[in-house]
Order: structure tokens, then C-alpha cells, then sequence
């Protein structure tokens, strides 16, 4: 077992990932920006380095100086958390040449994931069902591009290749605005991610985006969990997240846990990771993506199944072989995460920085909150947005939305606008109540447009 971790990474997830090596008797390194000093992940680490300005481009994605900090303070691995440098092969590969172990799978791995137009072409020879499209990037001009549309058939939806956090995607209904959506996603695509390649797929109507955490190890054994259901989303973006996805059988969980346990040997999967899927009004499901890191929902799959994910992918890093058998998983009950983001959601989320006043966050049966923020900490306006995961643990769904909505009541961020209230609106929306929700539902219902 590794000795000491050096994380790559801030906020809940850096603090969530030194809890788990505490309690596998690991030392931690905490990595932070200038403007991170008072961080909680700084204050809860053994040792911490500033590894440069304010700026993530300075700090957090600082390969040389992130290096370094493992080297002079004697780190043996480096979990890099999600986002940042969590999927970039060149920091996968520079760790291991520098002989710390990354904490996540191997290079190859996620490089052939990373391509979302490559990894579709090798899901479709493992026999996982993917969106029928384009199977390739495209380009705005040429009349192909209209034939090729009219067969998959409209809407269909263009993508970045190199996509992420739902950018770089265009929704199309009809020929007169197919050009313009492929120009304007591959403007948006180059600007987020440096590659302006946009490829095609028939649009899946009102789907449910249903995912699949999956475990392996160096040994070539791989176990899929209950899935996550992560329909409630704005701009293609999770907000909600819930596991059991209550509108499942035993027979469809288990072929497409099947099938992502496909994805993942595909790849050799190492350690731990997710494999996305939509699924239709009939019930048929294509895959999506594979994210290869850990994702910011896991708690709710370590609630319903009492794994521990962060330390399992610490342990699978390190060589120890996989225990975990898929057909043996019980489902204790019912989890749901909301994302706590600092946003004002009357103002069309625009970030609420600063300095947070009083601060009350939830407790009480069945309720989990993975957060990084305290009462007179000041929320920088240079990352993400999101501060608090509120998670809520019931026998049932009717219960756990119940802990839900008791807890968003107790939530108090003085100074901070922040999304509680929006969450509180979909907990007691009939229709979410019923269950029949899918990616549409916050824009169609919740927000109105
Ligand atoms: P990203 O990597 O940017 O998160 P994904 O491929 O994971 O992109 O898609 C994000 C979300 O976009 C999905 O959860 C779903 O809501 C929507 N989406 C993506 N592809 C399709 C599709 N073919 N049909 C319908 N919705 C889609």
C-alpha cells in the first residue's frame, strides 16, 4: 500500500479523498493555489505545497510544479480527484515516468475513452449498443452532410469529440440549421477543449442518462454496481443524481451491466470509473461515454451499497485484487445527491463568490454532506461553482426524497446565493415525486424554458 498521497486537486473531492486515506493509514500532501491557502483540504492534509497563482491554468492543470511537490515532499502516488488533470493522458504518462503511481487507470485506457468518436468504434466491435451516427467527425460544408442527417433522422445532435460538461453540443430538428449548429459546436468545441471535432448522432427524445459505476483490477476482473440515474440536468449538466434507477428491472440491469463490463474490459479498466448510457421511452439503451475517473455522484453508490469507492480505487491502484462480485451486490435502499452550487438560480446562475456569513448545513438520519466549505470561508470566484453535496439515505425512494427535502430545509449559506431552493422546487414536484422525469424535465418543468 502506498505510504503518501499527493492530490492533485481542491475543494470536496480533495477533502473526501484524504478521509479515505486516513482511514487506510495513508500520509496526504494537499496541492493549492494562492487563493486556496484557507482551503479546508488544506487545513485537513498532513503536509500541503502552493503550487502557484489563483489561476486553475497556473495551479491545479501546473504539471511541472504539481511534479514537483510530489517529488520534494516524497509522495509515492498522486490521486488526481475529477476534472483538472483527472483525464490527461500526458500527466498519467509523466507520473509514472517520475515513478509515482497514478491513481486511475492506465494511459491507454483513458486515451482511447478520451476520443469519444474512437471509443463509440470500439464499444460497436465489443457489442455494446451505441446512438446510431456519423461514426466519425463531420464538417459543415458539403451536401453528404444533409444526406447523412436525413438517415440517422432528425433531431440530431452534434457533439464535440473531445467533449465535456456538455459543452461543445448542438440539438438540430431540421436541415435549415444543420450547418450552423456544426460551425457554432466546433467554435464552442476549439474554444473548450483545443479540438474543434464534432461528430453526429440521432438525438435520443426525452431520454433517462443511466450510468454504471464500474470496479476493475490489474488482474483483468471487473464488477459493475447499481446504477445512477443522473436525468435531472441543465445544460447538459448533472444536477440530481439518484440510485436505484427506481424505473428498471432485474433483467435490464443486468444486460446493461453486462454491457458495461464490456466497455470497461475493452479497455482493461483498472480501478474505478463509469460508463454512461441513455435510455429511450421502449427502454433501449446506448452507450454514451465512459468517464475514467471518479465521478462527483459516487457517494450515492457507496450509500445504497455500503462500498467504499475512494478507498477501493486506492487499493485497486495498488495492486490489490478485486472483491467484489456483481451478482452479490444487495441494494440497501435508496440514495439521491443534490449539487450544491454557488449560483443564483433566479439569475440565470450566475456564480455567487465571497464570504460565506453563518453557515447550517443539514444532519440527522440518513443524511451525508461532502462539502469543503465553512462558516467565514471565502468562496473563490476562479473554479467551479460547486460547494456542498447534500445525500440522503432512505429505505425507499419515498423516504430518501422525504430526508431530502428536510434537509434542504436546514440549509443556511448566509452571503452566498446558492442552488438549495431550486432543489427544493424539484423534490416537491409532483412529476419528479412520480418519478417520470428525464433530461428535459428542469427546463420543461422547473425552470420554464
Ligand atoms: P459530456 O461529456 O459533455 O458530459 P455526454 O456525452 O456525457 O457529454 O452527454 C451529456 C448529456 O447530453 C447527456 O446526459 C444527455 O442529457 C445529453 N445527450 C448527449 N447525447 C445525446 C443524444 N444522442 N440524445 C439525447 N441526449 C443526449
Amino acid at each position: 500500500m502506498f505510504k503518501k498521497v499527493l492530490i492533485a486537486n481542491r475543494g470536496e473531492i480533495a477533502c473526501r479523498i484524504i478521509r479515505a486515506c486516513r482511514e487506510l493509514g495513508i500520509n496526504t500532501i494537499a496541492i493549492h493555489s494562492e487563493a486556496d491557502r484557507e482551503s479546508m483540504h488544506v487545513k485537513l492534509a498532513e503536509q500541503s505545497v502552493c503550487v502557484g497563482e489563483a489561476s486553475a491554468s497556473d495551479s491545479y492543470l501546473n504539471i511541472p510544479s504539481i511534479i514537483a511537490a510530489a517529488e520534494i515532499s516524497g509522495a509515492d502516488a498522486i490521486h488526481p480527484g475529477y476534472g483538472f488533470l483527472s483525464e490527461n493522458t500526458y500527466f498519467a504518462e509523466v507520473c509514472e515516468a517520475c515513478g509515482l503511481k497514478f491513481i486511475g487507470p492506465s494511459k491507454e485506457s483513458i486515451e482511447k475513452m478520451g476520443d469519444k468518436i474512437a471509443a463509440i468504434e470500439l464499444m460497436k466491435k465489443s457489442g455494446v449498443p451505441v446512438v446510431p451516427g456519423s461514426d466519425g467527425p463531420i464538417s459543415a460544408d458539403g451536401p453528404k452532410i444533409f444526406a447523412m442527417a436525413k438517415k440517422i433522422g432528425y433531431p440530431v445532435i452534434v457533439k464535440a469529440t473531445a467533449g465535456g460538461g456538455g459543452k461543445g453540443m448542438r440539438i438540430v430538428t431540421s436541415e435549415e440549421t444543420l450547418q450552423n449548429a456544426i460551425i457554432m459546436a466546433q467554435t464552442e468545441a476549439k474554444a473548450a477543449f483545443g479540438n474543434p471535432d464534432v461528430y453526429m448522432e440521432k438525438y435520443i427524445e426525452e431520454p433517462h442518462h443511466i450510468e454504471f459505476q464500474i470496479l476493475g483490477d490489474k488482474y483483468g476482473k471487473i464488477a459493475y454496481l447499481p446504477e445512477r440515474d443522473c436525468s435531472i440536468q441543465r445544460r447538459h449538466q448533472k444536477l440530481v443524481e439518484e440510485s436505484p434507477y427506481h424505473l428498471i428491472n432485474e433483467s435490464l440491469r443486468k444486460k446493461m451491466g453486462k454491457s458495461a463490463r464490456n466497455a470497461a474490459s475493452a479497455v482493461k479498466y483498472v480501478t474505478v470509473g463509469t460508463v454512461e448510457f441513455l435510455v429511450d421511452k421502449k427502454g433501449h439503451f446506448y452507450f454514451m461515454e465512459m468517464n475514467t475517473r471518479i465521478q462527483v455522484e459516487h457517494p450515492i453508490t457507496e450509500m445504497v451499497t455500503g462500498i467504499d469507492l475512494v478507498k477501493e480505487q486506492i487499493k485497486l491502484a495498488a495492486g490489490e485484487k478485486l472483491s467484489i462480485i456483481s451478482e452479490k451486490v444487495k441494494i440497501l435502499g435508496h440514495a439521491i445527491e443534490c449539487r450544491i452550487n454557488a449560483e443564483d438560480p433566479d439569475k440565470d446562475f450566475i456564480p455567487s463568490p465571497g464570504k460565506i456569513g453563518k453557515l447550517y448545513l443539514p444532519g440527522g438520519p440518513g443524511i451525508r454532506i461532502d462539502t469543503h466549505v465553512y462558516s467565514g470561508y471565502t468562496i473563490p470566484p476562479f473554479y467551479d461553482s460547486l460547494i456542498a453535496k447534500v445525500i440522503s439515505f432512505g429505505v425507499d425512494r419515498g423516504e430518501s426524497i422525504t430526508r431530502m427535502q428536510r434537509a434542504l430545509r436546514e440549509v443556511e449559506i448566509e452571503n452566498i446565493k446558492n442552488t438549495s431552493s431550486l432543489h427544493a422546487k424539484i423534490m416537491g414536484s409532483e412529476q419528479f415525486r412520480q418519478g417520470s422525469v428525464s433530461t428535459d424535465f428542469l427546463s420543461k418543468h422547473i425552470l420554464g424554458k
